[in-house]
């Protein structure tokens, strides 16, 4: 039997391909899982034989699906804990609770994340999961089957930490793996889960935590590895004030140039956070290609500071978005985060910091492009994937806003008339389709009672 092809018409198509083309009214058409065609007006007639999936799209926007590029899906099962402490503070109270995490909690926890990101228009978000207790099961592969099973392209970084607080690092030393162990996982993971063809919906990434938590011979290591390996590098970088005392103190440089002697910076890294670079670090990241994943909310939340987005933009830094994990930002709502990207560096930086359709640039195009995957994903053009979000604007939050790609980013969430990733339905009517929303959000619960020992 031939699989249907999806025609979408009747709404605002924002490709964001090169020119940023928007087509007002325009279509999209889908065959097996990719873009074949995209443009302006109705659909171009299509061979009278072949079925067709025809998605009435009028009072609708049509974007590229959107592109998470910092996560911690474990978080999702400790949100609303330590809500008025700083990065450290935080860290420090928390550990303990991370230190009890297993396969089960892990899975419950990134199938909810998960399915709340796709609610709010993700199609493909990285995960970093760093913390594996001894006797944990395989918590990697948990949110690897929790991604499968909601239906989302997933960027699984294993990440590490391996610095304790007997040797000088902030975590206390139950959370900790020794070095071969980390390497010998992280290569296990590579084999076992990575996926660089084009069609690709699961790849790897390795993740040391941050400079307070590994040592210097990971970092080295991991890079190694990873280029081997041909998977991309990620980590924590200059986040807080309280990181760049400490990478001051104990390497003698700032957090980007301890990173930069461990061969850490390349067009195959990207950085969470980097709030606190200096003007030569900027021109470091974009001499070498460092992509750099902003997270507005959590920043906000844990007090750590605001992004140089218009400094990176301008100085050609690839700025994607992150919503970060769940305890430091409860939201956990992609599309919001691109309202908050634009406050924020409006608010530090002037009306012109940021505009509208930058906002959906880093939360499409720009996200793809830091997570090395913007030759498959990000824009709506032939030949690419179809992740594709119809955002309907025609109730109430949005219906009499003019510019509908402002009405994405500067109003309120709106609902998602259809979510597809590779042409497959993940929403249907703002609503999951592939799992049972209530019965995620139970299992969730269940496990976060006996995770913190109140169930
Ligand atoms: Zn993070």
């Amino acid at each position: 039997m031939t699989t249907p092809v999806t025609v979408i018409e009747g709404g605002v198509v924002a490709t964001m391909d090169g020119v940023r083309a928007e087509h007002a009214p325009g279509h999209l058409v889908v065959r097996d899982g990719l873009v074949e065609a995209v443009g302006p007006g109705p659909a171009p007639a299509l061979d009278p034989a072949t079925p067709v999936d025809r998605v009435d799209a009028r009072g609708c926007l049509v974007t590229p699906g959107l592109v998470n590029t910092h996560h911690h899906l474990y978080q999702w099962a400790t949100r609303g804990l330590c809500v008025d402490d700083g990065l450290f503070g935080w860290l420090t109270r928390l550990y303990p609770v991370w230190a009890r995490i297993d396969e089960g909690v892990t899975g419950a926890a990134a199938a909810a994340g998960l399915g709340w990101l796709a609610r709010t228009g993700c199609t493909t978000t990285m995960d970093h999961h760093y913390v594996f207790p001894s006797g944990g099961g395989d918590v990697l592969g948990a949110t690897i089957d929790a991604a499968d099973r909601i239906g989302l392209r997933f960027l699984a970084t294993r990440g590490s930490m391996d610095l304790g607080r007997s040797r000088g690092g902030l975590p206390p030393d139950e959370v900790v793996e020794d070095i071969d162990t980390i390497l010998a996982a992280s290569a296990a993971a590579v084999d076992a889960h990575h996926d660089p063809g084009p069609r690709s919906r699961v790849r790897i990434g390795l993740a040391p935590c941050s400079p307070f938590s590994v040592s210097a011979d990971l970092l080295v290591e991991s890079a190694r590895l990873a280029r081997g390996a041909g998977v991309r590098l990620h980590t924590h970088l200059a986040e807080t004030r309280d990181e760049d005392d400490y990478c001051r103190e104990h390497f003698g440089c700032s957090p980007v140039d301890h990173l930069q002697k461990l061969g850490w910076l390349g067009d195959d890294v990207w950085f969470a956070h980097g709030i606190h670079f200096d003007d030569t670090g900027i021109r470091e990241l974009a001499a070498s290609g460092t992509g750099v994943a902003h997270c507005p909310s959590s920043n906000a939340r844990l007090g750590a500071g605001i992004c140089r987005t218009r400094d990176l933009r301008d100085a050609g830094v690839p700025v994607g978005l992150g919503v970060d994990g769940a305890a430091s930002n409860e939201a956990g709502s992609l599309v919001e985060e691109a309202r908050q990207a634009l406050l924020l560096a409006r608010a530090r930086g002037g009306p012109e910091a940021l505009t509208v359709r930058d906002a959906l640039e880093t939360a499409t195009i720009g996200g793809a492009r830091v997570l090395g995957w913007d030759d498959r994903i990000g824009s709506l053009e032939p030949g690419k994937e179809a992740d594709v979000a119809v955002w309907r604007l025609d109730t109430l939050p949005h219906a009499d806003i003019v510019d509908p790609v402002a009405a994405l980013v500067l109003g309120t969430r709106p609902p998602l008339e259809l979510l597809l990733v590779a042409g497959r339905p993940v929403v249907e009517r703002d609503r999951l389709v592939t799992a049972h929303e209530q019965a995620l959000a139970a299992e969730v619960v269940r496990r976060q009672r006996a995770l913190l020992g109140n169930g």
